[in-house]
């Protein structure tokens, strides 16, 4: 009787077929490309989910994978949504394909792997794809969080959608971002009150990503549509910035991605702004451009032997879009102009980000100071650099249609140095109005110089004095009132 119930299950459920893969297969998975391609592949624990503490691994593909060089990065992300598992099959797949492919030479994935860094989330939702994997509720969105504290997982009442618990709109979206605990929209209890999307946001600042794929599939909208960033209805501008750039990248990619019957090819749409997911959130704060494709036409979990059929039409679409992140763009390398060091610096095109404060920030990466931006039409930009304690600087590019100009900036830092370090302010408290002197001695007691500072006022002071000429060491500074009361003796450690 057991073994009859357990074959029924198996024919109930697509997702039991040996094809989808559970969280544990995929951990395993990528613990052996780790071991296979050492040089080329990075497993990164980028954080643990909310409820049950699995590890939320991120791969990395690219040559010195250990290494973060001065290359674009680009995300593909899957299973915010867990019933959704198509996105960490697709990922699964590429990844291995663009491996196996680098190991058998082929040039496209030589030259994708040598030139980027590809980063690859298989499930950003490991309690959630948990829970359908094991059959539990195969038509679960959310994570487990334990909302009603019973210590049980209830898939009546438990768990937040993760794409809808982004820091942006979240206190004014406008709709299917609900505040009822139960709901399959809920919105859980505070931005990025989930540790998988305070785990996705800390993603993104350390890897300053150019662009970021957010699989899902349709599980109550339609499918075959690739979302981008965005209208915004009664915000001025109500399209961002970047829209035309992000619409050509959305369409392209759309474009070469077939449809399920083989009648056409997916579609790109913009969302709405006003929606506190992923796509909208990675746009307003970084600039990235976020796509969000809804594969398949046919809800979450298909036939299993329709599931290649969906990945290779999907990879048409990532191959187009990692040539693209090779083509017309800039890079941008910032370094302090004394030490060389690379810099975390704003940087801004006079030309494109011209009329809205969104995105907030578009940095360079602090370990390499390297900054990439696609760029829609070739011509002669300018760009704004700045960073904290350093002069702002500007200087104009060429970029070119199908390829990237890549610049190096070099930033002088506002804090003396050099031959202006031979100056120096001394504060001081003034008992009497009158002319101070401040009398320089070297150790042996040497009066080696005598600075007048005239006519002071009463109170507090400041003098500048100028040790040029002086070698290094160390020195005394003698404050001497006007009735030649000496007041205060400083130390002073001169280097030239
Ligand atoms: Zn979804």
């Amino acid at each position: 009787m057991i073994k009859l119930l357990f074959v029924f299950i198996a024919q109930s459920h697509y997702i039991e077929a040996p094809i989808y893969h559970t969280y544990n297969e995929i951990l395993q998975e990528a613990d052996s490309m780790a071991r296979t391609y050492p040089e080329l592949v990075m497993v990164d624990t980028i954080g643990y989910s909310q409820e049950w503490h699995q590890p939320i691994i991120a791969v990395k593909i690219s040559d010195n994978a250990h290494v973060t060089e001065r290359e674009p990065s680009i995300l593909f992300d899957g299973v915010h949504h867990a019933e959704e598992v198509l996105g960490a099959e697709i990922i699964m797949s590429t990844m291995w394909r663009l491996l196996n492919g680098y190991e058998n030479g082929n040039d496209t994935c030589l030259r994708f792997i040598d030139s980027l860094q590809i980063w690859f989330l298989p499930v950003l939702n490991p309690d959630g794809h948990n829970i359908v994997t094991s059959v539990v509720d195969t038509g679960w969105r959310k994570n487990a969080r334990d909302n009603n504290g019973n210590g049980r997982f209830d898939t009546d009442y438990d768990g937040v959608d993760l794409n809808r618990n982004y820091g942006f709109h979240w206190y004014d979206a406008v709709e299917r971002a609900d505040t009822t605990p139960s709901a399959y929209f809920y919105k859980g209890p505070a931005p990025f009150s989930e540790a998988e999307t305070r785990a996705m946001a800390e993603f993104c600042r350390r890897e300053k990503f150019v662009v970021v794929v957010n699989y899902h599939s349709p599980s109550y909208s339609m499918g075959e549509k690739i979302y981008f960033p965005w209208h915004w209805p009664d915000h001025t501008p109500p399209f961002p910035v970047d829209f035309n750039l992000i619409r050509e990248i959305a369409l392209n990619m759309a474009f070469n991605i077939p449809m399920d019957d083989g009648t056409g090819n997916y579609t790109a749409v913009y969302g709405d702004a006003r929606m506190p997911n992923a796509r909208n959130w990675m746009y307003s704060t970084y600039g990235i451009i976020a796509l969000t494709p809804e594969v398949c036409s046919r809800r979450v979990q298909i036939p299993p032997d329709d599931v290649p059929v969906v990945i290779e039409h999907n990879q048409r679409g990532i191959f187009w879009l990692l040539e693209r992140m090779l083509s017309t763009s800039i890079g941008v390398t910032v370094l302090d102009s004394v030490t060389g060091q690379p810099l975390l610096a704003d940087i801004r095109i006079l030309e494109i980000d011209t009329f809205d404060v969104f995105p907030l920030h578009r940095q360079t990466d602090v370990r390499t100071g390297a900054h990439f931006r696609l760029i829609q039409s070739p011509g002669t930009y300018t760009l704004a650099i700045s960073a904290a304690g350093y002069f702002p600087e500007t200087t104009t590019v060429r970029v070119n249609q199908g390829t990237r100009t890549d610049v190096t900036i070099r930033l002088r830092p506002r804090k003396v140095t050099g031959a202006a370090q031979d100056r120096m302010k001394v504060y001081f408290y003034a008992p009497m109005d009158g002319d101070y002197h401040l009398k320089l001695f070297d150790v042996s007691g040497r009066q080696v110089r005598d600075f007048l500072a005239p006519s002071l006022n009463a109170g507090n002071n400041e003098y500048e004095i100028t040790m040029q000429g002086l070698s290094s060491g160390v020195y005394l500074l003698d404050l001497v009132a006007p009735d030649k009361t000496s007041l205060k003796t400083f130390k002073i450690i001169h280097i030239k």
